[in-house]
């Protein structure tokens, strides 16, 4: 029996999960990239024998991780080499205070009492909620399907929205556990990998806290590429075809089918099924025909977008630890500057990631590899966004912290090559709405069913998976999505091959041979 047909468009983590998923269950499936090589965000980028990795650089949440390989028939171990990072990340105040977040809990008491006597034992709480938050989250909301809205509000799931604190703000949620602003703010500034301002976060979000402390901070031997470099192989052995420098431009459609894509340079192709890995908005807005749905989109909440800094430099740094987060300014007024007014924060925070600490094959010997990312807005037309100055004031804010707290002043003279990344690159690379680097925002309005499905409600052979569809952004998270929405495909599946035989009965006495 002939095989099932499966286009995946796009090869970033949630392409190739789903692309894998459905070869090991029968599909004949070729995924079709714009860029030379798979990965999207979580691509990498390697020079001169500097190794850096382009977005993720915290592995989270294993478990989810060791179920994909599990269902592709697969271990985990076989295929990556984890570290623990631990201590997680020191986190800087420009007051001079820092704080090694660690598992140890000797140490975190230590650390915590001298800045708030009780912080400890608000911090246990803190934690045991997080838990909570985590185990509900992924059990009732993040690892399921729903189907429609009376499932998301069922009478069993609206007290779990209250019990996830999901209307409850973030940020003042701290208050019940610390008074210190500073520790609410070390607590609460990880909102940003989820691209949302901890102000305006669920709490929600201090699952991931949770999953940082107690499921840990791993890193894979050869950077975070090593789980899309695994993924890959896999997905190839399964059979799966990946066709590189092959951006799609349109998406062809007939009634509530789509009937095939049509690539740039024009060469049509078509199967029975669909699915839009790269970032949902762009697919309605650009590659879909006009709709309506689109122009809904424009109107929704998006995420924060980065200035990056990839710095090659001639000289080792150990006094920059594998995971540095430095805070400053006024905390709420910095994520008021980059969520309201879309550009960098006057007193910018960074992330500054030294993976050499932990793998030496990141950096020549005796140098060094530092990737630098400064959070800011999106692109918005109606804001003055000089990207050329922000990205020279955030490169110089971050000299001027490493100098005055790392004793770092001489980075300027060692740096051998930059590459620079900035809203305008992640649209352009990636095609990223808005150059919102982590997607459509998860506020309390854009997740679960008031997310963008995971199937176009029109073109019912059109599927999605990846950060801006149900669950979220995240490399496990949108592990999920492939999950969900294989399990999607495969309930549908018998429909779909209905559907499938109408459609050719009928669409045969219109379409001539090969044509889409
Ligand atoms: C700076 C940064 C830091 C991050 N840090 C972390 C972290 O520490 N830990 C973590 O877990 N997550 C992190 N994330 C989030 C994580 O990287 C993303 O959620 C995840 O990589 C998204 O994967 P995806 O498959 O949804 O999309 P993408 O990676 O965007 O993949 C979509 C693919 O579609 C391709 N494409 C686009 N248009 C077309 C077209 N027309 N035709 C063909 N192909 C097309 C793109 O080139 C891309 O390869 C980070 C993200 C960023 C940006």
């Amino acid at each position: 029996m002939q095989k099932p047909t499966a286009l995946v468009i796009g090869a970033g983590i949630g392409g190739i999960a789903t692309a894998a998923r459905l070869a090991k269950n029968g599909y004949d499936v070729t995924v079709l990239e714009k860029e030379l090589t798979p990965g999207g965000r979580a691509n990498q980028i390697i020079r001169d024998g500097h190794r850096f990795d382009i977005g993720p650089t915290l592995f989270l949440m294993p478990e989810i991780w060791e179920e994909t390989f599990a269902a592709l028939g697969e271990k985990m171990s076989d295929h990556l080499e984890l570290r623990r990072i631990d201590p997680t990340y020191k986190v800087h105040f420009d007051d001079g205070l820092q704080l090694e977040l660690t598992s140890n809990m000797g140490d975190m008491q230590t650390q915590l009492e001298k800045v708030e006597k009780t912080a400890f034992t608000g911090f246990l709480n803190y934690i045991a909620e997080g838990n909570k938050h985590y185990k509900m989250s992924v059990e009732k909301f993040v690892g399921r399907n729903f189907y429609n809205i009376f499932e998301y509000f069922s009478l069993g799931n609206l007290p779990l929205l209250f019990q996830l604190k999901a209307l409850r703000k973030h940020y003042a949620n701290t208050s019940r556990f610390f008074k210190d602003e500073r520790l609410k703010a070390a607590f609460t500034f990880q909102n940003m990998y989820l691209g949302l301002s901890p102000c305006d976060a669920p709490a929600t979000y201090s699952l991931l806290q949770y999953t940082e402390l107690a499921e840990g901070v791993w890193y894979p031997k050869g950077g975070m590429y090593a789980g899309i470099q695994a993924l890959v192989k896999i997905a190839e052995r399964l059979g799966v075809k990946f066709i590189y420098n092959a951006p799609v431009k349109r998406i062809i459609t007939s009634k509530n089918r789509v009937l095939g894509v049509v690539l740039e340079n024009g060469n049509p192709l078509t199967a029975d099924i669909f699915v839009g890995n790269a970032d949902l908005p762009y697919i309605y807005k650009e590659l879909l025909p006009k709709n309506n749905e689109a122009k809904k989109l424009d109107n929704k909440l998006y995420t924060c977008s980065t200035i990056m800094f990839y710095w090659g430099v001639d000289k080792e740094y150990p006094q920059i630890g594998h995971h540095n987060v430095f805070l400053g300014g006024d905390y709420k007024a910095s994520f008021d500057q980059i969520f309201e007014g879309h550009t960098l924060p006057e007193v910018p925070s960074f992330y500054v990631h030294a993976p050499a600490r932990t793998d030496k094959a990141a950096a020549p010997e005796g140098q060094d590899t530092l990737y630098v990312l400064v959070p800011v807005g999106h692109l918005d037309a109606r804001s003055k966004q000089d990207w050329d100055a922000l990205v020279n004031r955030a490169r110089e804010t971050v000299f001027t912290r490493l100098a005055k707290e790392l004793g770092v002043d001489d980075l300027k003279e060692h740096i051998k090559f930059e590459i620079v990344y900035h809203p305008n690159i992640w649209k352009e690379r990636f095609n990223l709405e808005k150059g919102a680097a982590f997607g459509l925002s998860h506020n309390f309005w854009q997740v679960g069913y008031l997310r963008p499905q995971n199937r176009h409600k029109q073109y019912k052979n059109l599927y999605f998976a990846g950060a801006s569809t149900h669950p979220g952004t995240g490399l496990p998270i949108v592990l999920l999505s492939a999950r969900l929405t294989t399990e999607r495909i495969f309930k549908e599946a018998g429909t779909i091959a209905v559907q499938n035989l109408n459609y050719m009965a009928d669409h045969a006495r219109k379409v001539p041979t090969g044509q889409v």
